[in-house]
């Protein structure tokens, strides 16, 4: 075995990189490792490159974008909650600003400028070393007694009186977060809660492809007939289905059904500010001003024009229809399909396109108050490796920073103490 460091820290996403701060901030000698050749790749693209640090609405509404059980994550949130956060990014020398939805970025709007401000900190009060993958974990009984990595070509074994998961999920596996601390926690008995990719595009039956943006429409999704979310919002078709703000926030609910074998169906509404009889009179209206026009151009006064084929197609009125002869079942048939028009769900985008990873790490086998396993004393968890995620808005970047934090925190205290669990 090499020399030992107390707490030795796995993966240098933003959750290990504050655990490792964190934890050094104790007085605890701690190794970071990471597999890339930098850390944080995954940090660095995140916000379309501006990184939406975290979200500042208050504990209650905050805790309703965590998903499956938002009460895991209380304690993390209330030990680092997300004022906190942006005080000590802050004070490490990152100005933030608030943007619509209390959505927090860096005020360089650079997400490198966030990899680089924690990257600096861990490296100030601790060891990094980058291109060292972890291989596997050395445990006894019911602590963890070390682990083994390759670095430079060379297998190392080096004990630890703790050690921190933080290898992150399975989406985006070029930026390094290959699932590997998943095998890692099952090796030590963990249960893993099925891994599925969240906040990820939904691909569609009997879709040809379009290409077109939509604001302020409604997406509802039905699961077996049932209406189960409505959002309002943004959307986008492209090649392969559609995708865009609406979309993901309704991913996570799709996924599962579609796993679960469920019907699953994406109903959109195109004009959710008008009611039923608004609609008709102002479809009225428009057909009365090209009167000798075909259906076609009158969907296009009311629809982008990439969406009047498919549409005629759906709701199948002839499309060399004039508007002359439309009558009351054409009427029917456009309002209800400008209202709710459907696709049935067939897939949903792969984790190489999925901005998180739902499952993971199962929370009854993690301690809550410590993210300390509740089956080896010393193994502790921080990030997207626990079955923990949320909607966009700069929740999931909260749940690496509270976790990260809480495990630091308290991986130190138990190697300065042997805290009584
Ligand atoms: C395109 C994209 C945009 C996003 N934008 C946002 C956003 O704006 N706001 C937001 O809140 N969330 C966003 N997210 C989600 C957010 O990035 C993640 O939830 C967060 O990065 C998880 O942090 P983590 O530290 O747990 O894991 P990761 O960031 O995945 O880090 C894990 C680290 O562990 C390392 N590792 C893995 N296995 C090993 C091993 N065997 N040995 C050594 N090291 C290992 C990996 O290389 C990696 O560096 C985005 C995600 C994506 C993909």
């Amino acid at each position: 075995m090499e020399k030992t460091f107390d707490i030795v820290v796995v993966g240098a996403g933003p959750a290990g990189l504050v655990a490792t701060v964190a934890a050094a901030g104790k007085g605890a000698k701690v190794l970071l490792l990471e597999k890339m050749e930098k850390p944080a790749r995954k940090l660095r693209i995140t916000g379309k490159g501006r990184c939406n640090i975290t979200n500042i609405k208050p504990e209650d509404d905050f805790l309703t974008n965590i998903f499956p059980d938002s009460r895991f994550f209380r304690p993390a949130f209330k030990n680092f909650s997300n004022t906190d956060l942006v005080k000590y990014l802050n004070s490490a020398g990152l100005n933030t600003v608030e943007e619509r939805g209390g959505r927090v970025f860096p005020a360089s709007q650079k997400s490198w400028d966030v990899a680089d401000v924690l990257v600096k900190e861990a490296e100030k009060k601790a060891t990094v070393i980058c291109r060292a993958k972890v291989s596997g974990l050395y445990t006894d009984r019911n602590s963890v007694t070390g682990l083994c990595y390759e670095h430079d070509g060379k297998q190392k074994n080096i004990s630890a009186h703790a050690v921190i998961l933080a290898t992150g999920g399975l989406s985006y596996p070029l930026t390094g977060s290959t699932g590997d601390g998943y095998e890692f926690a099952r090796h030590a008995g963990h249960s893993i809660v099925p891994l599925r990719p969240s906040l990820t595009g939904l691909e569609l039956n009997d879709y040809e492809p379009i290409n077109v943006s939509l604001k302020n429409i409604e997406l509802s999704l039905a699961v077996d007939g049932g209406v189960v979310q409505r959002e309002f919002g943004e959307m986008e078709f492209t090649g392969y289905g559609i995708g865009g703000p609406t979309v993901l926030k309704i991913s996570r609910n799709a996924v599962n059904a579609v796993i679960a074998n469920k019907k699953v169906a994406v109903r959109i509404n195109f004009k959710p500010a008008l009611n039923r009889q608004q609609l008709i009179n102002r479809i009225e209206r428009e057909i009365s001003a090209i009167p000798n026009g075909s259906v076609p151009d009158l969907l296009r006064k009311l629809l982008p024009a990439p969406l009047v084929t498919p549409f005629v197609k759906k709701i199948q009125i002839p499309a060399n229809k004039k508007t002359a002869s439309f009558n009351l079942s054409d009427m029917d048939r456009t309002v209800n399909g400008l209202f709710s028009f459907q696709y049935y769900v067939s897939g949903f985008r792969p984790f190489e396109e999925a901005i998180v990873t739902a499952g993971g790490v199962c929370l009854r086998e993690i301690n809550s108050k410590t993210m300390c396993s509740v089956l080896l004393k010393n193994l502790f968890f921080a990030g997207e490796i626990i079955d923990l995620d949320a909607n966009t808005g700069g929740y999931n970047l909260q749940i690496a920073f509270s976790t990260g934090y809480l495990a630091g925190q308290q991986a130190a205290k138990y190697v300065n103490t042997g805290y009584e669990r």
